[in-house]
């Protein structure tokens, strides 16, 4: 055991990454190995190790240990065109780190408009506290990013989709504008992972997951991590060892148990997803499904074009309801629970208010009627697909006279 081979697909890859044998002591996976301090055999051993800064050499705590190196290792082999991974303690940390990797105070970044709102706090906060200017930008006009950037703009950053309103940018098209105009490119690829959209093969220079999500996969777990090629995955290293980032062992060996039914949970809420959406578009309670697998959807032509997996997440936009309907609407659902987060095997309802956390994009989106605009991102878990569908009914009757 076991390095993946070129050839392996992505559902073996999860199965066999990361188990190298010295890590894992011929155990399945890679045991937790706690330790601040490593001890040295001799001082001319410790002199000889202060030569080297590099990953899978024992040094310090900080700098981890076979855990946390077969888990990033990992990371790496499920992200086409990566080098390496650095972990973080939460994915907000691993944005926070990525962006600080890359800018430096006079920097301009530039933000797509409907980023994961603590992305954009990140970015209009300590950023410029530290004398980075964030510029959002709306995602679907292309001419006006490109007019956007000036000689200091040194980073672009990018999430597909769009957190609660799912629109999927052109990565490509985003991307290759950045790189000749000689910015780097940063996406949150935490919805559907290395496995369901290959960022850097896309054009993109670092690769951003929560793993709190999908690879953790039950809830129970913060984690974040960033993969990119060498010379981006130098400058994360050298970030995150700069500000003291590192994750606990026994949080590691939680996201590594998750990692390896990754595939399996994505495919299953990814087909119950679609399902849900699919009942919702019918209804006549429902204005618009924002589900980048379904067909008629907003982005559902680049999500085909770029993408070669889903997962459970995707929101709905109801028909001139009130904000009193959609909270009742929530309150009445039995197996959707209210909460932050996603990508465990629970489902989750979560109402928000697009208009509130964009700067540069309409909301409602172009060509919608104005009193569409109260949205419910639902998060799809392991349940049997019909039983949701008629929970999100009784919902709905629930709430007809209401
Ligand atoms: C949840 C989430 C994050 C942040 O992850 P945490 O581990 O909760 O900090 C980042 N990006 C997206 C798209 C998310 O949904």
């Amino acid at each position: 055991m076991s390095k993946t081979r070129d050839d392996h697909r992505s559902a073996t890859r999860a199965v066999l990454a990361g188990r190298r044998e010295e890590w894992t002591s011929r155990v399945v996976n890679t045991p937790i190995w706690r330790g601040s301090t490593h001890l040295y055999a001799s001082e001319e051993e410790r002199q000889e190790s202060l030569k080297y800064n590099e990953d899978g050499h024992f040094h310090y705590g900080r700098r981890g240990a076979p855990t946390q190196w077969s888990l990033a290792e990992a990371l790496t082999q499920l992200e086409p065109g990566a080098d390496g991974t650095m972990l973080y303690p939460s994915g907000t940390a691993a944005l926070a780190g990525a962006m600080m990797s890359v800018l430096e105070p006079g920097d301009v970044l530039l933000v797509q408009d409907n980023v994961y709102e603590p992305t954009r706090s990140i970015a209009s906060g300590l950023l410029k506290r530290w004398g980075v200017e964030a510029r959002f930008f709306d995602p679907a006009d292309h001419d006006a990013y490109a007019a956007a950037f000036d000689d200091r703009t040194t980073a672009v950053m990018l999430e597909t989709p769009g957190s609660l309103t799912m629109e999927v940018p052109d990565i490509p098209h985003l991307s290759a504008i950045a790189r000749e105009k000689g910015a780097c490119t940063l996406v949150d690829n935490t919805w559907a992972t290395g496995l369901g959209f290959a960022a850097l093969e896309h054009g993109c220079d670092i690769s951003i997951t929560a793993l709190t999500k999908h690879a953790g996969g039950h809830s129970d777990v913060m984690m974040g991590a960033a993969s990119a090629g060498k010379k981006h995955y130098a400058k994360l290293r050298h970030t995150a060892q700069s500000l003291g980032q590192c994750v606990s062992p026994d949080d590691t060996a939680l996201v590594s148990r998750g990692l390896r039914t990754m595939p399996l949970r994505l495919q299953q809420t990814s087909t119950s997803a679609l399902k849900v959406a699919q009942w919702l578009q019918q209804r006549s309670e429902v204005a618009h499904v924002l589900c980048p697998m379904l067909e008629g959807s907003p982005g559902h032509e680049l999500w085909q074009r770029d993408f070669t997996g889903g997962c459970g997440l995707f929101s709905f936009v109801l028909s001139g309801q009130t904000e009193a309907q959609r909270s009742a609407f929530v309150n009445h659902l039995e197996l959707f629970g209210i909460g932050y987060s996603w990508g465990g095997f629970e489902s989750l309802a979560l109402p928000f208010d697009a208009a509130r956390i964009r700067s540069a994009s309409a909301w409602p989106l172009p060509g919608w009627r104005e009193e569409d605009r109260l949205g419910i991102r639902l998060a799809i878990g392991l349940e049997d697909a019909d039983d949701l569908i008629a929970d999100l009914d009784r919902a709905f009757a629930a709430i007809k006279h209401s």
